[in-house]
């Protein structure tokens, strides 16, 4: 990719970033439907890692850098599917800062998780 194609792709890429945080932002704040979340939260947690990945060998990092880059992203994909949970009760996004270490109930409503 020649460096104009390269200057080209941040402004696509930064534009698709802010749309897909705006999107997930309202979706996962103001969706009460805990069902749907879970349904939809995995394959847009992935492709976001897809994005970044393809973006990042796009903008021509080396091989041997993306052998580092891509388990970062995996690793991260993880824990973002592993710490946020949505409560069934109230349909809440609860992220790791939101829960208490030892409590087992949705600060928002108080139903069980
Ligand atoms: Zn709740």
């Amino acid at each position: 990719m020649t460096s104009d194609n390269i200057a080209l792709l941040y402004p696509v890429f930064f534009g698709i970033w802010i749309l897909l945080t705006l999107l997930s932002a309202g979706f996962l704040f103001f969706n009460k439907n805990a069902a749907l979340k879970r349904r939809i939260w995995p394959a847009f947690v992935i492709s976001i890692g897809v994005l970044f990945l393809a973006f990042t060998a796009a903008r021509g990092t080396p091989p041997q850098s993306l052998l580092v880059i891509a388990p970062v992203i995996a690793l991260i994909t993880f824990l973002n599917l592993r710490l946020i949970k949505f409560c069934d009760s109230c349909g809440a996004t609860l992220t790791r800062q939101s829960r208490s270490a030892k409590s087992a109930s949705c600060p928002k409503c108080g139903a069980a998780l």
